[in-house]
């Protein structure tokens, strides 16, 4: 494969010629037709090196030349910054005049999960076709664009291609819900520009989620965009994905479904029964319009579910002038979103179910039961009665052992204490566990811990460990040692609380 070598050999006076014709007839020398081209090749960087305008037609003046020559930029390995990107330099120059690109931009090599050079004779070549097959062409692509920093190699690790594929399914859930409702309620965007707007003129009508949800929005907008033009490919596709997961899927769509199932909760009524509340207050048109947007904004990193999703939930999309995502505009910042009071407010929301939650993971109370609490709120008080529905339900209170007030008299007895700003939420711990048997648990796991501190000091206080074993074994047991004793101190603490010494 290549050009073949321009240089012809005359079989009567074993003359050698090269010339810049394609054909040759005769010898120059003695006019002989008996002539051979030679069999070999150009070296490929040649060829290579001649592509950025070959393939627009050069040297004839074609419209693709006129129009993509020179281009922007280049992507390609370090490795063959010599071999290709500097040949191309030079051809560009020689031949047209113009260098072909104004910038490069270097990615690392990719290497096997321990850092090794991936080759034959080691084995451990990863083949993509393989990982595609099993774990989906966007999620390869994802990992690999979001896994490198420009210019530093990257170690492929399935773990993180699995990963990618688990988030490829988590929009792939959140699409269906979202077309689910859609589809239920026919209730329809019109424009998403336009309605954009719209919502913005009319942003006191919205809940106090939406406010919140937009001002993510439009703020992962232009992160995104700054960063795409800084070329931190990786981290903008990163931040696309915290959104998505961290911020839409896992809060803005669970509050949702409160708003979506008005008042039914535990009545397993289901929301189409239901008439659609104030228009204000339904959340679908922003769902919609997140769930759009962040399909573009994600289309460059996961090409195939983002044009799938998108394609199968059209109609809901109202009018677009653009039949797919791959030809639509890439979404742009709209500032008249931003809101630091919108995201102030459920920033704490979050933090006072996030805390709620972490207990309910530490006294493994299961995830059915509902607790009491007493909600001491200060001046969020009337912030915390609007919201009341969001934190009760996403963190599981007992609404009829829920009490929300601005300063509580006396604290609740046996009950542990979580401080979210102005916010005090006491946890009565007689509802949420069996204390008898809590103590009993806790002052067992107290007593593994000792034991396992007392190991790692052991292990530390001897020199012949510390000076022979190689580092990172040594750090690793630091490391243990200093969080057995931040566990300590934390099942301590719940024994107190649990003995009502608090
Ligand atoms: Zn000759």
């Amino acid at each position: 494969w290549g050009h073949r070598i321009p240089a012809w050999y005359c079989d009567d006076c074993g003359e050698m010629t090269v010339t810049t014709e394609e054909k040759m007839a005769s010898c120059p020398k003695c006019g002989s037709l008996r002539l051979r081209q030679d069999d070999d090749v150009l070296d490929t960087w040649f060829s290579s090196a001649l592509w950025p305008f070959s393939i627009m037609g050069w040297p004839d003046e074609t419209d693709d030349l006129k129009t993509f020559y020179p281009t922007s930029v280049l992507e390609t390995g370090y490795d063959i910054l010599f071999f290709w990107v500097a040949r191309m330099i030079m051809m560009g120059l020689e031949c047209t005049g113009n260098i072909p690109f104004h910038t490069v931009y270097l990615h690392g090599m990719i290497r096997d999960e321990s850092g090794e050079k991936m080759s034959k004779t080691k084995g451990n070549v990863v083949n993509p076709l393989d990982v595609m097959e099993k774990y989906g062409t966007d999620a390869l692509r994802f990992t690999l664009a979001t896994g490198s920093t420009p210019g530093n190699d990257m170690k492929l690790s399935m773990t993180r291609v699995e990963a990618s594929r688990n988030f490829a399914n988590k929009i792939w859930n959140a699409a269906r819900y979202i077309k689910q409702k859609a589809e239920s309620r026919k209730q329809k965007v019109t424009g998403s520009e336009e309605t954009g707007k719209h919502d913005a003129q009319s942003s006191m009508l919205h809940a106090l989620p939406d406010r919140w949800i937009l001002s993510r929005y439009n703020r992962l907008c232009q992160s995104v965009n700054e960063l795409m033009r800084d070329y931190q490919f990786g981290e903008a596709g990163r931040q696309i994905e915290d959104f998505l997961w961290g911020e839409f899927c896992d809060w803005y769509i669970e509050m949702s479904k409160i708003r979506l199932y008005q008042g039914t909760e535990g009545d397993n009524q289901p929301a189409e029964a239901l008439p659609p509340g104030p228009a204000h207050d339904d959340p679908l048109p922003v769902l919609l319009h997140i769930l759009e947007g962040t399909l573009r904004l994600l289309h460059p990193f996961m090409p195939f579910v983002t044009e799938e999703i998108w394609q199968q939930l059209k109609d809901e999309w109202g009018n677009r002038p653009y039949d797919a995502v791959i030809i639509a505009p890439y979404p742009q910042a709209d500032a008249s979103y931003f809101d630091d009071e919108a995201e102030r407010q459920m920033g704490l929301i979050m933090d006072i179910v996030r805390s709620i939650r972490n207990v309910r993971a530490e006294f493994t109370v299961d995830p059915a039961r509902q607790i009491e609490a007493v909600i001491a709120a200060g001046r969020e008080f009337d912030l915390l009665a609007n919201q009341i529905d969001v934190v009760a339900t996403l963190a599981r209170l007992d609404r009829r052992r829920l009490v929300l007030q601005p300063t509580v008299d006396s604290k609740p007895k046996q009950a542990l204490t979580l401080v979210s700003g102005d916010v005090e939420v006491y946890l009565p711990l007689a509802g949420m566990v069996d204390l008898e048997a809590e103590r009993a648990r806790l002052q067992k796991e107290i007593s593994s811990t000792h034991q396992d501190i007392e190991r790692a000091e052991k292990l530390l206080a001897n020199p012949g460990f510390t000076t022979k074993a190689p580092a990172a074994v040594v750090e690793k047991e630091r490391q243990k040692l200093s969080e057995g004793h931040d566990r300590l101190a934390r099942l301590q603490e719940r024994l107190r609380a649990l003995s009502g010494d608090q």
